[in-house]
């Protein structure tokens, strides 16, 4: 693996970038709000990146809007040849851009590798669905008549994204939108903005190539209020946010509030439910990948975990003696399991959590300590815990971001559903079971509640092919596979009239 210094050469970052992207251009910040980014590997600064100031901000939205018409009115598949490029640049950057995901985020390399796959892979699909926006045909109920629907693109799509996905997320949706015909303008997390920048430095190559216009693909560096003046503006059509349940809640209100269209991708709160059918083996290699997988920073890491009482305490000695196993440290080093969290709020978030927990009366049966000295080079690293908890606890109906999986009992299948459900998040499920009364009723209108419902395979992880997002307090959206493109476009229903009559509704006459 190249080293970091040569990995943001190779994409295009200065150390210390005193600059501030506006569409592709990068120019001189003056003055300003800025934020250190400091990797939470090993605690080194990353660099600075100054905050778009307001004028930067209307430099962004007017390139955005001159490009649309632009953008529009060339054929969805000659835009889906420019996305079919850009994933080529990825191919060729993988490794630095997967490297540096990981330095800037924290998850391990393989991981960062393979958020980038995922952008891959959805250039691709993109590429293939260019030539699929397909609308229906309708029979028409009058004579001579002819009834369809197409889809016609939006305009400008803002994305707002996460820190825990810094590059997928933006990929996921901007790829999408513009197969579709539409502008995105991209508002990263900025506790992870180099990630974004390095996409928009291999983004800009294939858009100087092709002459296109540099608002067809742009991003704005700020924090919540960068989103929030996103989420107000009238000139951004879709507002496609990613990130916790309190940021969906204001940006859901705000957009809402002008009649705009929202795709929100909130918190999780996601649960495996493991039967007396089901094969053990197979389910703990699942839950522990769920619930440590990204240091527990998913939106869709096993959170709780549901047993069956009669093999409760088997599953859970085999769980504990693989935490015991487990490699904590820099996620450079593919011999690691498990990398830092993002920062010292967020390991302050998961000590607390486990105070309330014992205060609520659970108890830690491995792990939960935060981990520091030789080894941890002042990183945000601690140790992943098992919890025996009640699904009642305040704490475990929240989402903590942090590895800490709850565990808990059940004697009635029924009851585990209920469970299951018993959460305000809706986001992914699972169940390890090979008896298809139990898979298939967690499957029907009557068992999980979760946009997500997976049979013998945990709850992170989910495939581009599909439509992915939740429901309840996880905000009800769908990005990526399936018919999510919907989202990105508005939909039309036409009626031609090729006769020579003039038939009325509800058999209405009057002369003329
Ligand atoms: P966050 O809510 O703190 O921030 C996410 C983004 O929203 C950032 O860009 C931030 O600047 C912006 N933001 C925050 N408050 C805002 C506001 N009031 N108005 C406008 N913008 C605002 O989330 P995070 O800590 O970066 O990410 C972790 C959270 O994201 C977790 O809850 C996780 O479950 C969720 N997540 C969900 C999905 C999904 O697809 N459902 C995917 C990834 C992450």
């Amino acid at each position: 693996m190249q080293k970091i210094a040569q990995v943001l050469k190779q994409l295009g970052i200065k150390k210390d970038c005193e600059s501030v992207c506006t569409g592709l251009n990068w120019i001189n910040a003056v003055g300003g709000r800025h934020r250190e980014i400091i990797s939470p590997v090993d605690a080194k600064k990353l660099g600075v990146v100054h905050f778009a100031t307001m004028s930067e901000y209307e430099a962004v939205l007017k390139r955005a809007v001159d490009a649309k018409n632009i953008w529009q009115n060339i054929p969805a598949p000659k835009r889906g040849e420019i996305v079919r490029q850009y994933g080529n640049v990825l191919r060729e950057n993988k490794e630095a851009l997967g490297a540096l995901v990981s330095y800037e985020m924290g998850k391990s390399y393989q991981e960062g590798l393979g958020e980038v796959q995922e952008m891959i892979d959805i250039c691709d699909y993109a590429v293939g669905l260019s030539r699929q926006l397909h609308g229906l045909t309708m029979h028409s109920e009058r004579p001579g008549h002819r009834m369809y629907e197409q889809y016609h693109p939006l305009g400008v799509v803002g994305v707002i994204s996460s820190f825990n996905f810094p590059v997928a997320v933006w990929a996921w949706n901007a790829m999408i939108a513009a197969v579709c015909g539409n502008v995105s303008i991209w508002k990263p997390s900025e506790k992870t903005p180099f990630s974004a920048y390095a996409c928009m430095n291999l983004m800009k190559k294939v858009i100087e190539i092709n002459h296109l216009p540099e608002g067809i693909f742009t991003v704005i560096n700020g924090d919540k209020e960068m989103g929030m003046m996103l989420a107000e503006d009238k000139r951004v059509e879709l507002i496609s946010a990613t990130g916790s349940t309190p940021m969906g809640r204001a940006v859901g209100k705000i957009v809402a509030e002008r009649f705009g269209k929202s795709i929100l991708e909130l918190g999780g709160n996601n649960a495996i439910i493991v039967t007396e059918h089901a094969d053990l083996d197979m389910a703990i290699r699942a839950i522990v990948f769920g619930a440590v997988g990204t240091a527990g920073q998913r939106c869709t890491t096993t959170r709780r975990l549901i047993v069956q009482e009669s093999i409760y305490d088997t599953l859970l000695k085999k769980i504990i003696k693989i935490y015991k196993q487990l490699k904590v440290g820099n996620p450079l080093d593919v011999n690691n399991h498990v990398g830092p969290l993002i920062d010292q709020n967020a390991v302050n978030l998961f000590e607390t959590a486990i105070e309330r927990l014992k205060k609520e009366g659970g108890n830690v049966l491995v792990g939960g300590k935060v981990l520091k000295g030789a080894g941890y080079e002042g990183g945000c690293y601690v140790y992943p815990a098992v919890c025996e908890a009640r699904n009642t606890y305040k704490i475990v109906q929240e989402e903590t971001f942090a590895p800490i999986l709850y565990v808990m009992k059940y004697k009635k299948f029924s009851e585990a559903i209920a469970m299951q459900n018993d959460v305000k998040q809706g986001l992914s499920s699972s169940i390890f079971s090979n008896n298809i009364r139990e898979t298939e009723l967690f499957l029907s209108a009557q068992g999980s509640d979760c946009g997500i419902a997976n049979v013998n395979i945990g709850t992170s992880g989910a495939e581009i092919g599909g439509a992915f997002g939740g429901e309840k307090e996880t905000g009800g959206g769908r990005e990526s596979g399936s018919d999510s493109w919907k989202a990105y476009m508005r939909r039309q229903t036409n009626t031609i009239n090729y006769s020579n009559q003039m038939p009325l509704a509800q058999g209405i006459k009057f002369d003329v």
